[in-house]
C-alpha cells in the first residue's frame, strides 16, 4: 500500500486520508467512473457543514440506530465509494447489528462486483467477523428501476424492513421509499434527491457517522424510536447551519 504524503498533524490529515482510500480502491477496481467526482461533491458540501457533526446530525443518527435495533430485517446496502472509505468500520457496524450487509452497487459489473466482495471477505477474515455479505447472486428486482441498478438479493434489500444506504441515489432512495420501506440515508449534500426523499437523512460524512453510530451502541442504551421525529425539520436545520456558519 503506498503511504500517505501528509503526517496526522496535517490540518487536512482526514481529508487526505479519505482521498487515499478512494485511490486505493480505484487501483482495486472497486469504483466507478464518477465515484471522484461524487466525493467532491461531498466534500464540498462538508466544508459549509464546518466539517463537523451538527447537532441535528446527530439527532438524526440517533433516531436512524433506534430504528435499526429494532428492525425485524435490518440490512446495509454498500456502493463502492462505502467501502473503500469505511468498509472495515461498516462491516463492525453491521456485526454489532447482527445484520447483513449487501453489495448494491449503480453500475453492475461483474469485476466490479468481485473486486468488492473480496474486498468485504478479506475485512470479515481480518477483524474475525462473520457478516453476511451479500450481492453476489441477486434473485429479486427493485421495482420501477431498469437496468444492472435494479437487481438485489431477496434475502438482504427486498425483503428487509429498516436499510441504511450510505451515498444513495436519488432515484433508488425513492424506488425503496415505494416498496414501504424506512430508508436511512447518510448525504452531506442536504438538498439531494436522495436526502429530500429518505426516510431518515443523515446529513454529514459517511466515516465519521458510521464511528458515532459505533460510539453509541457501545456507550448508550438500546433506545426505541420517537414518533415525533421530523426527517423534514431535520433536513431544514442542516440547511440552516449551512446558511449561518459563515454569516
Ligand atoms: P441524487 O441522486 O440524490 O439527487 P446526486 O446525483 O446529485 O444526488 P450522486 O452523484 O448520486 O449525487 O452521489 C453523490 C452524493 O453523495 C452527493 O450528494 C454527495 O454529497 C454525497 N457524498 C459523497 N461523499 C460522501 C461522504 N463521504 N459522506 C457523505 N456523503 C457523501
Ligand atoms: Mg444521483
Amino acid at each position: 500500500m503506498t503511504k500517505i504524503a501528509a503526517d496526522p498533524s496535517h490540518p487536512r490529515y482526514q481529508s487526505l486520508l479519505l482521498r487515499h482510500r478512494l485511490e486505493e480502491a480505484e487501483k482495486k477496481g472497486m469504483l466507478a467512473g464518477s465515484a471522484l467526482i461524487a466525493h467532491g461533491r461531498g466534500e464540498a458540501f462538508d466544508y459549509l457543514l464546518g466539517e463537523q457533526t451538527i447537532p441535528s446530525a446527530m439527532n438524526a443518527t440517533q433516531h436512524a440506530l433506534s430504528l435499526l435495533q429494532s428492525a425485524r430485517r435490518p440490512v446495509i446496502s454498500l456502493n463502492g465509494n462505502a467501502v473503500a472509505l469505511a468498509g472495515k468500520e461498516l462491516l463492525q457496524l453491521a456485526h454489532k447489528l447482527n445484520c447483513a450487509v449487501e453489495v448494491n452497487i449503480f453500475y453492475r459489473t461483474p469485476e466490479r462486483m468481485e473486486s468488492l466482495l473480496n474486498h468485504l471477505t478479506e475485512i470479515n477474515q481480518q477483524e474475525s467477523l462473520a457478516v453476511e455479505v451479500l450481492g453476489a447472486n441477486p434473485d429479486a428486482r427493485i421495482p420501477g428501476l431498469e437496468g444492472p441498478r435494479a437487481s438485489c438479493t431477496r434475502s438482504g434489500i427486498y425483503d428487509a424492513d429498516v436499510i441504511l444506504v450510505p451515498l444513495e441515489d436519488g432515484d433508488r432512495c425513492e424506488a425503496l421509499v415505494a416498496m414501504g420501506k424506512t430508508v436511512v440515508v447518510i448525504d452531506l449534500n442536504p438538498l439531494s434527491r436522495t436526502a429530500q426523499t429518505a426516510s431518515v437523512t443523515i446529513v454529514d460524512e459517511l466515516t465519521r457517522v458510521v464511528t458515532n453510530m459505533i460510539f453509541l451502541l457501545e456507550s448508550s442504551e438500546k433506545t426505541t424510536p420517537t414518533d415525533s421525529y421530523d426527517n423534514q425539520e431535520i433536513v431544514r436545520q442542516s440547511l440552516d447551519h449551512i446558511l449561518t456558519f459563515f454569516g
